[in-house]
């Protein structure tokens, strides 16, 4: 018997026409998890295999990948004859504690010549006629004791780990987040990441205005993504010539609705260059006057591309569960300013008109400034244990 990890791709199997693509995705995704260890990687369209000797490490990473449903401690057999299923199943459940059982069969070669309730009878009735007091419980087993037919062998695994879900990353193509030192945009980013986009991000900065601690805060909350994202690109944006020319120009209730519009510009704009088809943010509805669904309507109004806004719909705890869950929340609510918050005026508009945004604009040299903004940018690269990108911070 030989122990090693057997992973199930779960939504994976029902994209027939692309599956090639999305498993040799998945499989380099997870070659780049597993970076530093010694391991060899198997696959098929219905499973993969992976052999190591630090199974428990193996485990801890691939948990994080997207793409995979299930992973499973799982045991080779040197074959699958009756008698080796039945000599090697009872020595596995002797290891363990249990007084109820199941034993679920899958076939997945067909000419195998016992069919699957039979070998689950018989492996069922080996179990009880070898392990004392214990019993069958179709229902609630304490143990369910699964048995693989395969084309090369048999295989046996009982312990389940749920994987991370969702698409490879990757898969879907390529989308631009909008990332803030807030709690939203990064778990709008993972949320984009589990449905398979590979993300770089934007972040739009105004020294002096904004302080490099706000900054690092920034690139953290991207290096946490990173794990996610086979790492991650930050494009820096320094937004303070625009924010001051919107802040001295226009009346001061527009100046949350322009200044959106001139991040969503930029950010059209990156993300088509770095080839992306979408922009992603932490838009929540109705959480600020820019988020009612007129300043949302206003605000997009300037970019073709799709702005998927996976939060939506959550309410802030909803957001703050999943935030704690990977890891941003305590970044994020770290207490350094934002751009958009230091330039908040007291009353911004909660319905802001469209002639209004087009008579304002036109009161600032915008395509210039955005134009200069742009040609200015700085990319930095994260990685889960980028040099540099640790030097940078
Ligand atoms: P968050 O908690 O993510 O900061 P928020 O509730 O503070 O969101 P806003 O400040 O209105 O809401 O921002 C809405 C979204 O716009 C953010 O979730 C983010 O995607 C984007 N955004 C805001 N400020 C910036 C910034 N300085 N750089 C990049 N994106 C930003
Ligand atoms: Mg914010």
């Amino acid at each position: 018997m030989l122990k090693l990890i057997m992973i199930k791709y779960g939504e994976l199997s029902t994209k027939k026409d692309n599956i090639g693509f999305f498993l040799n995705t998945l499989k380099r995704n997870v070659e780049d998890v597993l970076d530093g260890i010694n391991y060899d990687i198997k696959y098929d369209k219905n499973r993969m295999f992976i052999f190591s000797e630090d199974i428990d490490t193996v485990i801890e990473r691939v948990k994080k990948v997207f793409g995979i449903h299930e992973i499973n401690i799982c045991y080779r057999l040197d074959n699958r004859d009756l008698d080796t299923i039945s000599k090697d199943i009872v020595c596995l459940v002797k290891e363990r504690e249990f007084k109820t059982f199941k034993v679920a069969v899958k076939r997945s070669d067909k000419t195998y010549p016992i069919d699957s309730m039979e070998l689950a009878r018989k492996l069922g009735g080996v179990i009880l006629k070898n392990v004392d007091g214990v019993k069958v419980d179709v229902h609630n087993p304490e143990i369910l004791v699964n048995v693989e037919i395969r084309n090369d062998t048999a295989y046996i695994y009982m312990d389940k780990i749920k994987g991370a879900g969702g698409y490879p990353v990757g898969v879907l193509g390529k989308g631009l987040l909008m990332l803030s030192g807030g709690i939203d945009s990064p778990v709008a980013g993972y949320m984009a990441i589990k449905r398979g986009v590979k993300l770089e991000c934007v972040y739009f900065e105004s020294p002096p205005h904004t302080s490099v601690e706000a900054k690092n805060k920034v690139l953290e909350l991207a290096k946490k993504l990173a794990v996610y994202n086979n790492g991650m690109k930050v494009h820096i944006i320094n937004f303070t010539n625009i924010q001051e020319s919107i802040y001295k120009n226009i009346p001061k209730e527009y100046l949350i609705t322009i200044m959106r519009r001139m991040m969503y510009r930029i950010s059209a704009i990156i993300s088509h260059n770095s080839r992306g088809h979408i922009i992603v943010n932490g838009e929540s509805i109705g959480q600020v006057a820019s988020q009612t669904l007129t300043s949302m309507e206003v605000i997009n109004e300037v970019v073709k591309m799709p702005v998927i806004r996976p939060v939506a719909c959550f309410d802030k705890l909803e957001i703050i569960d999943i935030a704690r869950k990977i890891d941003t929340y305590d970044i994020s609510i770290l207490p350094y300013e934002d751009c958009c918050t230091i330039f908040v005026p007291e009353h911004p508009v909660i319905n802001p008109e469209l002639n209004k945004c087009y008579e304002y604009e036109e009161l600032i040299p915008y395509k210039e400034l955005i134009y200069e903004a742009i040609k200015d940018h700085k990319i930095i690269k994260a990685g889960e244990d980028n040099k540099e990108f640790d030097e940078l911070l």
